[in-house]
């Protein structure tokens, strides 16, 4: 089969923020160095060598960027300083603009303001459509904040969140329909038997809630660090879409599920100030270098948090008229977080690693069972030719 060169591709990856590429000369000092290299998958000279020279087909069905944890060991390994682990952590950009259906994902990785601007109209929207429910179609008061005749009553908002949730399943639904195809299909990896997929399904918890392999970085902070990040964010998102009236009624505090919502918040702002800390002052390896929509992502979880404590707190001292104002600003956070950073932008990782850690496993049992299938071939082989 031809191969396809794009001699464009490495130009191109320098959006999504490759930088020094063109200085990899293949010593293999980085995979060497590298704590997940391994067969099958053996990174990132494969990866830089692919970029290098063009081979954008070969690029799109690799799942290599995805089991990359950015420990930065192979940079710091590197003779010719070509940044293999951003160059690893541009690639996993890249690719989630190719699994995006829409483009969306390409256009926001390409242009930080077409993605401010996006974030700006969808908050924007978000806020007069709730300031319109607020004052006319919900028949609410300002000064009311819970129950029946609240501003934002939770029922609404509830519909809401399952209709916004609902949207973005469909997304990464069709996204990572579309990163199968590219890597199980496109690729000629040996056929994956049914069984195989359902053998292997566990990987997809197992890696999804505790980033097991991510714990096997010789540095243990960045991953407990991005596991209480990522578990923060998922008890809110449980609180939010399976017990937001709890959440919502007070003034009294119920600690049933309060006390899970200021973990998580507790959990949010510490990660988030470590994270901005480690990108002003480039400690961490993979803080080092910084693509706008890093800082995208973090400024919103910011205004989310804090508008967030907030809202909760003027409702618990009484001040309903601006717990409502605040809740609106939270949502005017939220909501662009959830619909363009969830399925376009950084925190679609957490669906294509997820799939990028299940994938890899059906290969690499389907290239076992390939093995043990032509040993029993050769065996009778021999057998036939000493008869
Ligand atoms: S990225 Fe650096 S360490 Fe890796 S093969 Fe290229 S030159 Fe060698
Ligand atoms: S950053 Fe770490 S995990 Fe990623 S390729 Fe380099 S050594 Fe491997």
């Amino acid at each position: 089969m031809a191969v396809r060169v794009n001699p464009k591709l490495i130009d191109d990856l320098e959006y999504y923020g490759a930088q020094d590429v063109i200085k990899c000369y293949h010593c293999g000092n980085c995979s060497a160095a590298c704590p997940f290299s391994k067969e099958p998958f053996v990174f990132p000279r494969r990866s830089m060598r692919y970029l290098q020279m063009g081979l954008e087909q070969r690029l799109k069905g690799t799942l290599e960027p995805w089991l990359c944890y950015y420990c930065g060991e192979c940079s710091e390994e590197c003779p010719r300083g070509a940044e293999p682990g951003e160059t690893m952590m541009s690639m996993r950009r890249w690719l989630t603009a190719q699994y995006d259906f829409t483009g969306m994902a390409d256009i926001f990785y390409r242009s930080w303001k077409a993605e401010l601007l996006a974030v700006l109209i969808v908050a924007l929207l978000t806020g007069i459509g709730l300031l319109l429910y607020g004052f006319n179609w919900g028949g609410g008061n300002l000064s009311i904040y819970d129950g029946p005749q609240a501003f934002l009553p939770s029922s609404a908002i509830h519909t809401f969140d399952w209709i916004m949730g609902g949207f973005l399943l469909v997304l990464l639904y069709f996204n990572s329909l579309r990163m199968w195809y590219f890597v199980v299909k496109e690729q000629r990896v040996p056929k994956i038997k049914l069984s195989i997929y359902i053998k292997k399904l566990y990987v997809l918890f197992l890696h999804f809630f505790t980033q097991k392999r991510y714990s096997e970085c010789e540095r243990k902070r960045p991953w407990i660090l991005h596991l209480v990040l990522m578990l923060s964010y998922l008890t809110m998102l449980i609180l939010i879409m399976f017990f937001l009236r709890q959440v919502q009624d007070g003034p009294a505090i119920d600690w049933r599920v309060h006390t899970f919502g200021y973990l998580a918040a507790i959990g949010l702002i510490v990660t988030v100030i470590l994270a901005i800390r480690g990108r002003i002052k480039k400690t961490d390896p993979s803080h080092k270098h910084s693509h706008e929509s890093d800082w995208m992502f973090l400024i919103l979880l910011v205004i989310v948090s804090v508008t967030g404590v907030l809202q909760h707190v003027l409702h618990r001292v009484g001040l309903y008229a601006p717990a409502n104002i605040m809740y609106v600003l939270h949502m005017m956070g939220v909501v662009p977080m959830l619909v363009l950073e969830v399925p376009f932008s950084k925190w679609a990782h957490l669906a294509y690693r997820t799939f990028a850690m299940y994938f890899s496993e059906l290969e690499v049992e389907a290239l076992k069972q390939q093995a043990k299938a032509q040993k029993t071939i050769d065996v009778a082989r021999q057998a036939a030719q000493a008869a």
